[in-house]
């Protein structure tokens, strides 16, 4: 991507780059919506695509098209090199020591259910319990609740403080000899709250559970070490970082995987099938069963160059800055009120303003040409848990500027006072 003139500041030593230039590189941002600039702001639920990503998937499809692994022509050795390289990239933008760590999935959604259905259905029993945080997204908390109905486990959740920090005292006491399983995001999509995640797998490995880390909402703002972390299980959405959608990734510990039964039979994740038995493949292969999503997958590797063309300090501390000035530009305006202020905030800010309805919000603020989530953020618990069901969530990424914040407070600061 072009950088815009660049200096490291001395302090921090992380290099500054211009968003205005980097919005160029994203043909959608050029959009015009009621007649204004588009203003995305809704980078929780999904991002907008590079250039890079969308040429790369036209050249998938125009040069290297075909299914993987199998056929012994020139376009399916194209076509799985582009799809494996993406996989490396992948291993090495989370920091995994080899790419059978590394399983391709849908997307978060799916990797938690896998490892649900997989490692879940094999180790965990009735009497166990799996415990989350108050703090998850619906797909972190539902496949559990699914596990525990089938196996007669036990859902325990971790409590948080009326900033939206977890309880780290609560969430120990709650870990024991039961404990199997800790699922627990790295990133609140709802609040923002950066979670103390290597302390708590800590705690976690110290009963002897396996932890779930959900990074659908930290990949696209901070380094991703699973090494550093410790994590058993860490997933990601693609399309959360600037990649298309329909793909993901699934990090597990080698050692864990090869001990998991697929959770889905078919073709390319075995190595021999008669009518008595079936042989299955080592990881990553036996829990792709079926073709994948193997374009998609090519376009996420293109995504991964693309962040390391700008660096995740880069963006984080940019998107710092964004962050920063909204948490403290949103309560200045008379009438409106954050919800949650974390000690370690990425990515999101949530808010409401007295009198209006959350959806009345979005709408007069996608009029204005800035998007952003009105709803409950498949998060409800942790909403409710603030006495809320809906609020409002700007949400921020690598290519959001200075302006786009000032016009979302000075069109906040409009709607509140209409409202009053
Ligand atoms: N976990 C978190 C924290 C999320 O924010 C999301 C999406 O909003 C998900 C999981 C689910 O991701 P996907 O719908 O891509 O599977």
């Amino acid at each position: 991507p072009a950088i815009a003139p660049v200096f490291t500041g001395a302090s921090s030593g992380v290099r500054t780059y211009d968003a205005a230039t980097i919005r160029n590189d994203f043909p959608i941002l050029q959009e015009k919506v009621h007649g204004k600039r588009l203003i995305w702001l809704d980078n929780g639920a999904t991002t907008q695509k590079p250039q890079a990503v969308i040429d790369r998937l036209a050249a998938f499809y125009a040069h290297e098209n075909s299914n993987v692994h199998r056929g012994a022509h020139t376009l399916a050795a194209r076509a799985t090199d582009a799809y494996e390289a993406a996989r490396d990239k992948l291993r090495r933008f989370v920091n995994a020591s080899s790419t059978k760590e590394i399983v391709f999935v849908r997307g978060t959604t799916e990797g938690i259910n896998l490892v649900a259905q997989s490692y879940g259905r094999r180790n965990v029993k009735a009497g166990d319990e799996i415990v989350v945080t108050w703090l998850e997204h619906h797909a972190n908390i539902v496949p559990w609740q699914q596990l525990c109905l089938e196996t007669g486990a036990r859902l325990r959740v971790a409590p948080v403080d009326d900033n939206g920090d977890i309880l780290l005292d609560e969430y120990e006491k709650l870990l024991g000899p039961k404990t199997r399983i800790v699922g627990l995001t790295m990133v609140s999509n709802a609040l923002g709250t950066v979670t103390p995640a290597r302390e708590m797998i800590a705690a976690a490995h110290r009963h002897g559970a396996v932890v779930v880390v959900d990074g659908a909402q930290s990949v696209a703002h901070r380094r991703t070490d699973v090494q550093a972390l410790d994590a058993d299980f860490f997933v990601l959405s693609g399309h959360k970082m600037f990649a298309p959608t329909g793909v993901g990734a699934l990090y597990g510990k080698q050692a864990i995987l090869e001990t998991m039964p697929p959770w889905q039979g078919g073709g390319n994740m075995i190595a021999d099938v008669t009518f008595e038995r079936t042989v299955y493949q080592g990881s990553p292969e036996r829990f792709e069963a079926g073709t994948g999503n193997i374009a998609d997958a090519v376009g996420l590797g293109a995504a991964i160059d693309y962040l390391d063309g700008i660096g995740m300090e880069s963006i984080g501390a940019h998107e710092h800055a964004l962050i920063e000035r909204t948490v403290a530009g949103l309560p200045a305006i008379p009438g409106v009120r954050l919800v949650g202020s974390p000690r370690e905030r990425a990515g999101v800010v949530s808010f409401v303003v007295d009198g209006c309805r959350t959806e009345d919000v979005g709408k007069a603020l996608d009029r204005e040409g800035i998007a952003v989530r009105a709803g409950h953020h498949c998060a409800q618990p942790i909403l409710r848990r603030f006495g809320l069901e809906s609020t409002v969530r700007p949400s921020f990424a690598l290519y959001n500027t200075a302006e786009d914040v000032e016009a979302l407070l000075a069109a906040v600061r409009r709607i509140a006072l209409r409202a009053q």
